[in-house]
């Protein structure tokens, strides 16, 4: 059974509830205002698609922050609603809270086409996967749309059990559409020769996915505080640098395995007596007793551009250091630089290395940048998510 999505069923005179990824940072004075507004735009390809289709009403849902099952303002979904009211023209009404007695008075009006949920974590049975709250929620439409990538790795009621009440008329949007079929490209089949580069600050958060990637790569570039591990179970030096002995153990386990020749590490680095001190160039992979290591160096770059020369397609997820300090940054954009000047389809996926890519100016130039951090690395895990595969076969509750 394929998935749908939602350019594959009839919207007209339908009411649809649709699932999204609402939840955006909010400056910390002033609540108003929305500091990254991505997630947001992304998702009005699918609601207006939607609307133009002439549903009879959309109800939109999504979380905000982590409020613990407790309504608390702070978390409210209004910002959401007046930035969409204003980007699609239309009145966008903000219910009390998402299971609110006026919403099946409001769906028989002709008025109010376009209904906001509040905020769905104000109760705990959501992240729960509690089935009468999601039973609750889907009496409120025909169809239900999940766009909501950002959170297709959790369990939750209105990503999960949800799809139980909709048998054949739960469909996928747009931006789910996009995310997974570039997942798709680098996780079943990739266009070869396929290079990783992968960085961050622990192995142990990403084992799983390394060794899943050692068997489909050509090489698999490792850099940041991820390279430490790997580094001191070769046996060299790494003075103060991060590196848990747990980390080291992981790393010896990979570097025993037969594909661990694919396995590149930095060859000189960037460091400091401690974190945010004054840099200093290490011209050598072993690191000085005193110094911590906190970006790659110049030689590293060189031999990782060597590496990714004629590559077709590259995944990178993890910084090569700490890119938030500009003294330990240029690694990091150095990768970005390096990735987009290739002829190949490049992913950035995982949190951290989505904001170091935007904040390099360079994500408009990469194939696909995923606006899910933790769902993108689960999908690189386990070569799907349990939200998608709710929508595609439905859930047995
Ligand atoms: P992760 O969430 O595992 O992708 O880790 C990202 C974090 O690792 C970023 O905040 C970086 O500042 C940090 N990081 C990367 N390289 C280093 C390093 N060499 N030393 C310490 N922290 C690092």
């Amino acid at each position: 059974m394929a998935l749908k999505y939602v350019d594959e069923i009839e919207l007209k005179g339908k009411k649809v509830i649709a699932r999204f990824d609402f939840n955006v940072p909010l400056d910390k004075e002033d609540r108003s205002k929305i500091t990254d507004t991505t997630r947001i735009d992304e998702a009005l390809e699918t609601i207006r698609y939607i609307l133009d289709q002439g549903c009879s009403k959309l109800i939109l849902m999504s979380h905000l922050g982590r409020p613990d099952g407790e309504v608390n303002k702070k978390y409210s979904l209004e910002p959401v609603a007046t930035y969409l009211a204003e980007h699609l023209g239309q009145e966008v009404t903000l219910t009390e809270s998402c299971l609110d007695r006026g919403i099946k008075t409001l769906l028989t009006l002709n008025t109010n086409n376009i209904i906001l949920l509040e905020n769905l974590r104000f109760h705990k049975e959501e992240e729960a996967g509690d089935t009468e709250f999601a039973k609750a929620l889907s009496e409120y439409a025909d169809i239900y749309v999940n766009d909501a990538f950002g959170t297709a790795h959790r369990k939750h009621a209105s990503t999960y059990q949800i799809n139980a009440y909709f048998k054949n008329r739960a469909v996928g949007g747009f931006l789910l559409k996009k995310e997974i079929q570039a997942l798709e490209k680098v996780v079943e089949k990739p266009q070869k020769p396929f290079v990783a580069i992968t960085g961050g600050a622990k192995v142990s958060d990403k084992i799983k996915i390394i060794e899943r990637l050692l068997i489909n790569v050509d090489s698999l570039i490792i850099g940041g505080a991820m390279a430490y591990p790997f580094l001191k179970a070769q046996g060299h030096s790494v003075g103060k640098s991060l590196c848990s002995d747990e980390d080291v153990k992981l790393a010896a386990r990979l570097l025993k395995m037969s594909s661990a020749k694919k396995i590149v590490l930095p060859v000189d680095h960037v460091a400091s007596t401690e974190f945010a001190g004054a840099p200093q160039n290490i011209n050598s992979v072993d690191i000085p007793e005193d110094l911590m290591a906190l970006d790659i160096g110049p030689k590293s770059l060189e031999l990782f551009r060597d590496k990714l020369a004629g590559a077709k397609t590259v995944l990178w997820n993890g910084p090569m250091g700490c890119f938030e300090e500009k003294d330990y940054a240029a690694g990091t954009f150095g990768v970005a630089k390096l990735l987009s000047e290739l002829n190949a389809f490049t992913l950035v996926g995982g949190g951290d290395s989505v904001s170091a890519v935007k904040k390099s100016g360079l994500a408009e130039k990469m194939s696909h940048v995923s606006t899910g951090g933790g769902a993108s690395l689960e999908y690189l895990e386990q070569g799907t998510l349990p939200g998608i595969k709710a929508l595609k076969f439905g859930v047995d509750l």
